[in-house]
Parts: C-alpha cells; structure tokens; sequence
C-alpha cells in the first residue's frame, strides 16, 4: 500500500501557501462527520494522520499529506462542510478558494467525496462532483460506515447511489461502500488513487 507512509506536510489556507503546482494530487471532500478523516486514516494505516485536519484553526484550511517514496504526490483534505456555525463571510472566502482550487489546480487529477451511506448524495456532495466534471476530472464516491447497514441495504443504496449518478454525472463518477471500521474497500479505493497518482 503506497499511501502507508504518507504524512503531514502543510496547511493552506490561500493560494499562495499551496505547494507547487507540478505534482499528482487527489482531493478528498465530504460533509462533516461523513467518515472522511477516518477514510484517509484507513487509507494510510495510521490512526491519526487526518486528526490533525481537525484541529482548531486548520478546519477551514487544505491540509497536505504527501507520500515520501513518491516525490510530487500529494493527498488534500478539503474542509468538511455543512457546518451552519460558520460565519458568512468566511464561507463565501471558502467558496471562492475551493471554486478557484478546483478551476486551476494543474496537479489535481481526482476528487474523493465521502458520503455517509445512510445520508448519500446531499446538495453540496453534488455541487463538488459538479466542480470535478467541469474541469473533466474523475470523481470517485466512498459510501462509507457501510458497516452500519446490512449486507443487503448496503447493496440497495449502492445500486441506487451508482444510477443516480450515471444519469446525473455520465460517465465520469465512480462509486463504492466502505468501511473505517471492517476496511472494507480499502483496497479498491487504494488501487484508483493509485491509478489517478500514476504510482
Ligand atoms: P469527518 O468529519 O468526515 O472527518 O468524520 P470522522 O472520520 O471524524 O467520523 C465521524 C464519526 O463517524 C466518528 O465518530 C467516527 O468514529 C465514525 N465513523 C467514521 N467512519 C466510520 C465507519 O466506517 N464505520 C463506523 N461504524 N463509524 C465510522
């Protein structure tokens, strides 16, 4: 698993402070409290890489991890978002950088959003597959704590999730359940990420 090592390399929170822009790199967005530190956690082995993505002061930041065997390759943590406790201004600032992020970002080859497999596909999940399909770039959806519904319900709202998509999103979004908590899908998502990183 190339992602085993990767570790904290900075935060951003303008343009400016991101790293150069001649790598790979993959984003990961979600709503809050989707799973989405515990997925990069998963993905990475490590039980606290993403944690520091939490920390007071760097929520509305683009926290780096970059993979040490692969120069240039980096993992984003986006924000979560859905949180109504944050001030206006500051969201519409957000808005703007994320927008600006997703337009420009010459490294950025792949979009990662973490959706709670009981609550898929909320409006500003959409709004971020919509930032990725405009700039023709590949999204991939974890359904993830796929752990909390059975076997079955997960394969119904998989089957469900994945025709929404391709009516809405043709041909450009992928999509999986996983788990943190059993790992699965690990591997899958480790194996696209791989393949959008050119490991
Ligand atoms: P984030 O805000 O999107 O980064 O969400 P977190 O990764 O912090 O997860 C939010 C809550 O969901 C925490 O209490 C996690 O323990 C829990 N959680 C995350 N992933 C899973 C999972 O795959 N299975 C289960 N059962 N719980 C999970």
């Amino acid at each position: 698993n190339p992602f085993a090592r990767a570790r904290y390399l900075l935060a951003a929170h303008t343009a400016r402070q991101l790293p150069a822009d001649g790598g790979f790199e993959v984003a990961f967005a979600g709503r809050s409290n989707a799973g989405k530190s515990s997925a990069l956690n998963a993905l990475c082995q490590q039980n606290a890489l993403a944690r520091v993505s939490k920390t007071p002061g760097r929520t509305q930041q683009l926290v780096y991890f970059e993979l040490p065997q692969a120069a240039g390759r980096y993992l984003v943590d986006l924000p979560g978002y859905g949180y109504a406790k944050v001030p206006q201004d500051l969201q519409a600032h957000w808005q703007a950088f994320i927008e600006d992020y997703f337009r420009r970002r010459q490294a950025l080859r792949g979009l990662v959003v973490v959706m709670d497999v009981r609550h898929p596909l909320k409006d500003y999940d959409r709004q971020m597959l919509d930032y990725a399909q405009q700039r023709g770039l590949p999204a991939h959806v974890l359904l993830t704590k796929a752990d909390k519904l059975g076997r079955g319900a997960a394969g119904n709202t998989l089957q469900a999730v994945r025709a929404t998509l391709s009516r809405e999103f043709p041909g450009a979004v992928s999509v999986q359940l996983f788990s943190a908590e059993t790992r699965q899908g690990v591997e899958t998502l480790a194996e696209i990420l791989s393949g959008w990183l050119a490991l």
